[in-house]
């Protein structure tokens, strides 16, 4: 038996359970084999395309274009993206490989009670716009937990979360020592969320048949600086995704009526927008901080 003992307590919250999990199963004596062997058969190709081919989003997809209302009306125009640096496969590559290497923790970890999957295939939720040429119109979830046994599951998570939300879905970061710490503390309904993490959140939160939203998500960042380091999984509250679904609906209606809506993403946290939209002496991380710049509205 590989699976995570019965805590003196069940874990207060899913966080604190995924967390149990994720250490549990990363240790050596307790890995299992046949989780783990599942993972390796998915890294090769998952390296093999990171370090051969551009990784742009080529179209609007719940991980691309949706942090600023601007971004998904140049994306929605067809306006050209700005590159990733070349050598950004690496990055990829390893983020592709802790992933896979956290799903085979969880399943090795799993206890009685409870069923885990991993990179689920999803469709998009019925706000989603449906022009196939400009949206993606499929995802990958990373992770859907969900209890199986209440009663059982109860020696490990507390009956009232299972009660309330008998399913969590963990979508797992992998990030640097300094966007790791950021993580921790991260107030999500305030702080700029730049990579769009908390929009592609909402999006498969949503989802047909993951329909988690009113149960909040976890956001689960991996130190890559320091693996040794627990996982951090912090939930993002359901008004937190619910104010993020109605913004995404009316970003993607301006889109739709070709109405710019100016510097959005600087509107709303001004200079805490400078290092993700090229300002001050922020460097830019948005693909379309060129043509934005260009195109003052303010
Ligand atoms: S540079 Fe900032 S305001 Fe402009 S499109 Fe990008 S995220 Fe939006």
């Amino acid at each position: 038996m590989t699976f995570l003992p019965k805590p003196a307590k069940p874990y207060p919250t899913w966080a604190k359970f995924v967390q149990a999990l994720h250490t549990h199963g990363l240790s050596i004596k307790n890995m299992d084999t046949a989780a783990l062997n599942l993972a390796l058969v998915e890294i090769p190709g998952l390296i093999f395309d990171a370090m051969s081919q551009r990784n742009e989003a080529k179209v609007i997809r719940p991980s691309a274009f949706l942090a600023c209302a601007r971004q998904t009306f140049y994306a929605h125009q067809g306006q050209p993206s700005g590159d990733m640096p070349d050598n950004i496969g690496t990055t990829f590559a390893i983020g592709h490989v802790l992933h896979q290497l956290s799903y085979a923790a969880l399943q090795s970890a799993m206890p009685p009670g409870f069923v885990g999957f991993y990179e689920l295939p999803v469709t998009l939720p019925d706000w989603w716009p449906k022009d196939a040429m400009k949206y993606n119109q499929k995802g990958t979830v990373d992770t859907l937990l969900k209890v199986t046994d209440s009663e059982v599951a109860a020696d490990y998570l507390a009956a009232d979360v299972i009660e309330a939300h008998p399913k969590q879905l963990v979508d797992f970061k992998s990030m640097g020592g300094f966007g790791f710490k950021k993580h921790g503390k991260a107030l999500f309904d305030h702080d700029p969320d730049g990579f769009g993490y908390i929009s592609q959140l909402t999006v498969y939160a949503d989802s047909p048949g993951v329909d988690c939203l009113g149960s909040g998500a976890i956001m689960a960042g991996i130190n890559r600086d320091s693996l040794t380091q627990p996982l951090k999984p912090r939930l993002v509250t359901a008004d937190v995704l619910e104010a993020e679904k109605a913004r995404l609906i009316a970003a993607f209606e301006a889109a739709a009526n070709q109405e710019d809506p100016g510097e959005e993403f600087l509107m709303r946290h001004d200079d805490a927008a400078n290092f993700f939209c090229g300002r001050g002496s922020g460097k830019g991380y948005c693909a379309f901080k060129e043509v934005c710049r260009e195109q003052p509205s303010r």
